[in-house]
């Protein structure tokens, strides 16, 4: 079991181990895996880090009260600003972008004097599922280095699963923490929406955009969530509610029965087995229930999330900022040749989806519509909510996929997400916790679902169950490569 956070902090406070140490440590496993696995898109000069780390080992030798995380790594995916740090949200269009100012979630970072190696890779602008979509390079799966490690935090997740830090920040809007948490056999959180500021994090779908954090276990998730977590005045969505009460004892756990079928392969299918017998060991109740309006999330959550990047990516002329056409004819040629240029693929095509379903005469047919699905879901999760403490489904019909398999077709790529979708859609927390080996070796998560605001609750019940699963979250080469 790779070192956690909590247990770096202990030995940090006992003397047993200097921040410098930490750090160096880091700094090995990046330098003997990094060339395989491509999980930093940049890193934090190398002498700065030890220069913090040194001012940390100095204030703890003085015997200065430090915070209780001060000088452990981390490392946060490139969408979310750093100040003075490259900001590229893996796009062509932000290449040489360097953001002005932090994040929140980066301020709360700093202030507990964490040690950032990073930014990591993503699909552009947190498009995709694979990170296949990054404008610069592709990151492998530290399990398998043929495979994806998912995405489109792929990069944050790989980072964790090679042991370059204990833990990262990601992103998650219809999937993106616990599809690549899941494919690298680590945990991942997406908070209820408003639970963690956006601010300084580049918007996507500004109604499902989180940030959310991954680690190799829960408790681990829950002491990022407390650092990052609040209210913040430049975020008119962050929230003031309080965390919901821990649910009825013993817990009561809901099945969503009809996800755990075909499309997922016999391997996501048996995650239930697993997680039902951990759920028995806990002594929790047990009961299968049916999401109502399951089969229309993924269609609702690609029209209402394309419709809302279009209108995000707006912000991309070539003007203020980002990539400029070397030449244009007018203003309006301008624009249009830097779009054309820097945008990928998969970015084009996002915005000529959403333009298309908002666009005058369309909406009711798409948007609203797509608005109307998205209130069902939520309505169908509150009632299952209303009987249950948390719900368990599946993350994605399969394991990590080959390199390059679905990278040339969008809708096999668009298809893979059916069953992360709806909880964004429904602002929900859900927590992904690794479950158990396909037969091919990749590990495979399940989702525990939460009422909104359980947050401290569901990452609780999450670490529970976690034992009695028993996962061994090291990857081969990365337990060979320490001598395990
Ligand atoms: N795969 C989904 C999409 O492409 C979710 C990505 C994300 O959560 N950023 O929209």
């Amino acid at each position: 079991m790779p070192a956690t956070a909590r247990q770096l902090a202990e030995s940090l406070a006992a003397r047993e181990l200097t921040s410098m140490d930490a750090l160096q440590r880091s700094f090995d496993a990046i330098d003997a895996h990094e060339g395989d696995i491509g999980a930093f898109l940049s890193t934090t000069d190398r002498d700065l880090l030890r220069s913090q780390a040194e001012g940390i080992d100095q204030a703890r030798a003085r015997g200065d009260t430090l915070p209780r995380f001060a000088g452990v790594p981390i490392a946060v995916k490139d969408n979310i600003a750093v100040q003075g740090e490259r900001l590229t949200c893996g796009s062509r269009m932000l290449e040489h972008y360097r953001s002005p100012f932090d994040a929140t979630v980066v301020g709360r970072l700093k202030d507990h004097q964490l040690l950032l190696l990073g930014k990591t890779n993503m699909d552009e602008f947190g498009f995709g599922s694979s990170t296949e979509n990054s404008a610069f390079h592709r990151t492998a799966n530290p399990w398998n280095k043929n495979f994806v490690p998912g995405g489109t935090s792929g990069g944050s997740a790989a980072a964790v699963a090679a042991g370059y830090c204990p833990w990262t920040l990601g992103s998650d809007t219809g999937g993106s923490v616990r599809q690549p948490a899941s494919f690298c056999g680590i945990a991942g959180l997406r908070p209820t929406y408003g639970r963690v500021s956006r601010y300084g994090l580049v918007a996507y779908c500004s109604s499902m955009d989180t940030v959310g954090p991954l680690a190799n276990d829960c408790s681990d998730l829950l002491e990022l969530l407390k650092i990052i977590q609040g209210v913040d005045p430049f975020d008119a969505t962050s929230s003031f509610r309080s965390p919901s009460a821990p649910g009825a004892s013993p817990t009561r756990l809901g099945v969503l029965e009809e996800l755990f079928a075909p499309p997922c392969t016999p391997d996501v299918v048996h995650g239930r087995e697993v997680i039902e017998k951990a759920a028995s060991a806990c002594g929790w109740r047990l009961s299968s229930f049916k999401l109502d309006y399951a089969s229309e999330a993924l269609a609702a959550y690609y029209i209402i999330a394309s419709v809302e990047a279009a209108s995000n990516l707006a912000r991309y002329d070539g003007v203020r900022y980002g990539y400029r056409a070397a030449e244009g004819s007018s203003w309006h040629d301008l624009v249009t040749r830097s779009r054309s240029e820097a945008f990928g693929d998969e970015a084009q095509r996002r915005i000529l989806l959403g333009t298309f379903a908002a666009s005058a005469g369309y909406t009711d047919k798409y948007y609203e519509t797509a608005c109307r699905a998205r209130r069902l879901i939520h309505n169908a999760y509150m009632r299952l909510l209303d009987t249950c403490d948390v719900l368990v489904a599946p993350i994605s019909p399969s394991p990590a996929w080959r390199l390059g398999e679905k990278a040339s077709d969008p809708m096999e790529m668009y298809l893979s997400d059916v069953l992360s979708v709806s909880v964004p859609l429904a602002g929900l927390p859900a927590v992904a916790i690794p479950s158990h080996l396909s037969a091919e070796g990749l590990p495979i998560g399940v989702q525990l679902i939460g009422k909104p605001h359980s947050d401290e609750s569901l990452l609780e019940l999450a670490a529970l169950i976690s034992k009695h699963v028993g996962f061994q979250n090291v990857p081969r080469h990365h337990a060979a490569s320490n001598g395990l």
